[in-house]
């Protein structure tokens, strides 16, 4: 006979369950209803799309009450170890830790940079932390939208720290600085000035900058790369005028520097509130996210749309030959949708 509580959460697990039930688990912190609630947000099953909208609705009022940070670097920076190293010590300073992730890669081919299973062990076995990997349907916007939905899960749920990460690829990071309060990139000592293949549009995002890996023989080189990207950013714009970049340096892997790390993005957070730019900041970032939403819905009914369904390979075709403009078949599709040109 199976042990009682095993049964009793396989049955919970089975049993289907309603917007309210999903509400007032998700609101318990119940670990298997918001685990399944995030499951539903994913779901691109008409049903379940009207019941996840629903259930955000209600949990919006009890959300936002988290501080949402932000990760990219590229692969091997060391950002699972990092995320690792950083929630642990979070957790001990009563934390409850979410990390979600957007995985460009996920999104295009169904594959994963991001490679989530073996990833951050320590984390997932703990209570007090809960990692989801990239959704891994849709385009890059329907996956950032799922994700927006599954941060507000997991702050019902009672996660007061969400780390979104993402790779360093130029792809989603703008998606993912429109969904949190502190940019963080991390970066490898070592590779003197040269950006790593970190795109400049990137470094011009983040809040702060941890060159990371800073231990070993690397300690030297870890802050000589600190001087120069801090010298670098001295002459970029900053994103707010209450806040300049701050570079420093850490390694995941002995914990140097993470305290002061986790300071850092403290004072970015108190420097924003007192200009008043923190809320000012999350309120810029609803409305993009309704224009983002409106793109993304209007692009899919345009492609839906069976008119102009049939009419997408044939222009593809005459645009890419050189038959048609791009714009007189943009103006065919648009026609086609019930989109007048503009006179
Ligand atoms: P990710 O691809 O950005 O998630 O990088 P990982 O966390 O998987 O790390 C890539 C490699 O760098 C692994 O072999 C890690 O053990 C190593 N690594 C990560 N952080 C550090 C660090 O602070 N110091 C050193 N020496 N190695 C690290």
């Amino acid at each position: 006979m199976p042990h009682p509580k095993i049964h009793s959460t396989q049955i919970a697990r089975r049993r289907k369950l309603s917007v309210s039930d999903y509400v007032s688990g998700v609101l318990a912190g119940d670990r298997v209803t918001i685990g399944r609630a995030i499951t539903l947000v994913e779901s691109t099953l008409p049903a379940h799309e009207a019941m996840a909208e629903q259930m955000i609705l209600q949990l919006l009022p009890h959300s936002g009450h988290a501080l949402r940070v932000g990760i990219t670097g590229i692969p091997g920076a060391g950002k699972s170890t990092f995320i690792e190293a950083l929630g642990i010590r979070l957790m001990a300073q009563s934390h409850k830790v979410a990390v979600l992730a957007i995985d460009p890669s996920s999104a295009l081919t169904g594959g994963s940079i991001l490679g989530d299973k073996t990833r951050m062990q320590e984390l997932s076995a703990n209570p007090s932390a809960f990692i989801r990997p990239s959704p891994s349907e849709g385009s890059l916007g329907g996956v950032a939208r799922k994700t927006r939905e599954t941060m507000i899960v997991c702050e019902a749920g009672g996660f007061d720290v969400v780390i979104v990460e993402t790779v360093g690829t130029g792809q989603s990071e703008t998606l993912v600085n429109d969904m949190v309060d502190c940019f963080l990139l991390l970066l490898v000592a070592g590779a003197g000035d040269e950006l790593q293949g970190i795109k400049r549009g990137i470094l011009e995002l983040a809040d702060i900058v941890a060159v990371n890996k800073a231990d070993g023989d690397n300690v030297e080189r870890a802050e000589l790369a600190r001087r120069q990207y801090a010298n670098g950013l001295h002459f970029m714009r900053p994103k707010l005028p209450s806040w300049s970049p701050q570079v420093t340096t850490c390694s995941a892997r002995t914990g140097a520097g993470l305290d002061e790390l986790w300071t850092l993005v403290m004072a970015h957070r108190k420097a924003l509130e007192a200009a008043g730019d923190f809320a000012a900041h999350r309120r810029e970032q609803l409305v993009r996210w309704m224009w983002s939403m409106i793109h993304e819905r209007l692009l899919t009914a345009l492609r839906e749309d069976p008119t102009v369904r049939a009419l997408i390979s044939p222009l593809e075709a005459a645009v890419s030959n050189g038959q048609v403009t791009a714009s007189q078949a943009a103006t065919e599709l648009l026609k086609a949708f019930g989109i007048a040109a503009r006179s």
